[in-house]
């Protein structure tokens, strides 16, 4: 039903009150009008899909700045930026890219690990001479 059908069926509606006491006859006009306001299926589609687009941008954004986090640890921690050694097909490393592979950014890891170590009762000193690796004994208690 067009526009102007609609408009002619609803002022015949509204001039002829006999035909507003029949509740079969308001229920058929209302519901032609509220699918009168109703978007036409296009519409509803379109802002679906800008919907969509806006959310698979924020999701975009989200991934781009998790992978960004993931290389900035990865570097501090001295392991492959793109996969931490966990891929033993990454291009990078072919999976050799481990935590401490490779020197790491000490300057900028210390300040983000100290007060974490410092809640357990731990902290961060040179390794004796000739110890660059890490044990357990390199962990020092300061309670
Ligand atoms: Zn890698």
């Amino acid at each position: 039903m067009n526009e102007q059908m609609l408009n002619l069926l609803q002022q015949q509606f509204s001039s002829r009150p006999e035909l507003q006491g029949n509740p079969q006859l308001s229920a058929m006009m209302q519901a032609l009008i509220e699918r009168r306001s109703d978007p036409a299926p296009a519409v509803v589609e379109d802002r679906r899909l800008e919907q969509l687009e806006k959310s698979r941008a924020r999701w975009k954004q989200y991934a781009k700045g998790l992978a960004e986090t993931v290389r900035f640890f990865g570097d501090m921690l001295g392991a492959c930026s793109l996969c931490w050694g966990e891929d033993s097909e990454c291009p990078h490393c072919q999976g050799e890219g481990t935590i401490g592979s490779r020197a790491g950014d000490i300057e900028r890891l210390l300040p983000l690990i100290e007060p974490v170590l410092a809640q357990a009762g731990l902290a961060v000193c040179p390794a004796p001479q000739g110890r660059a690796q890490t044990s357990s004994d390199d962990v020092t208690d300061v309670d």
